[in-house]
């Protein structure tokens, strides 16, 4: 299992998860602006009636992951269920014409059996850093207390913005959501990348794909 690549070296990867969703286009945008590829670990349930979203991220030249069909977690599932949550993923990505071998637990939850699924499937299980594990560099944090009504006016971005920014190292792995379960497209996501992604850059950071982060 990942959680990052080389500490001695400046790359860092940037990830996307739970898309595709109508967002997806405007990170692109964003991702375009800047030069960056980046890394979409895609629900499989998400992929209908979403296939040019996945051609858009094709064509940009971005890399792609596996984040099972269902996003169910999968930490008490049994070997079956976990086999075919990633195999039915790894379908709808074959119907687009996408192969990976990189794959991500919804939730980073997992157990043995996730653990021994993913070896016979000959997947790399790709983690993230320490960093985005406190709740306030996620970026579904603020949008998720507006839904739970803790938040009553605009969603914030400051808190991402700023712990991503100081936390980030050599060899990290960030964590995004172009779609946030149970409320949508995250709106607010290309306005946390119009900030991060220079500031990051500026910092001397080199965005590059999971899969050459750990090469
Ligand atoms: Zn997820």
């Amino acid at each position: 299992m990942y959680f990052h690549g080389d500490r001695n070296k400046n790359n860092i990867a940037i990830t996307f998860d739970d898309g595709p969703s109508e967002e997806t286009l405007n990170v692109l945008a964003v991702l375009k602006k800047y030069n960056i590829k980046a890394t979409f670990f895609v629900v499989g349930k998400m992929i209908k009636n979403r296939e040019s979203i996945i051609q858009a991220i094709k064509k940009d030249g971005h890399e792609f992951g596996n984040h099972t069909f269902s996003h169910k977690r999968l930490w008490f599932k049994s070997k079956k269920f976990i086999e075919e949550d990633i195999q039915r993923c790894d379908n709808e990505l074959k119907k687009v014409g996408v192969v990976t071998n990189l794959v991500r637990f919804p939730g980073l939850k997992y157990g043995l059996n996730t653990i021994k699924i993913c070896k016979l499937l000959n997947k790399k299980i790709i983690a993230i850093d320490l960093i985005t594990l406190n709740q306030f560099a996620m970026d579904w944090f603020n949008p998720w207390l507006k839904k739970i009504g803790l938040i009553k006016n605009e969603i914030k971005i400051d808190d991402v913005v700023k712990t991503t920014i100081k936390n980030t190292k050599n060899g990290s792995i960030l964590v995004f959501h172009d779609y946030l379960q149970e409320i949508g497209p995250h709106k607010e996501l290309s306005s946390i990348l119009e900030i991060i992604l220079p500031e990051l850059k500026k910092k001397g950071f080199n965005f590059v794909t999971v899969s050459e982060l750990l090469n």
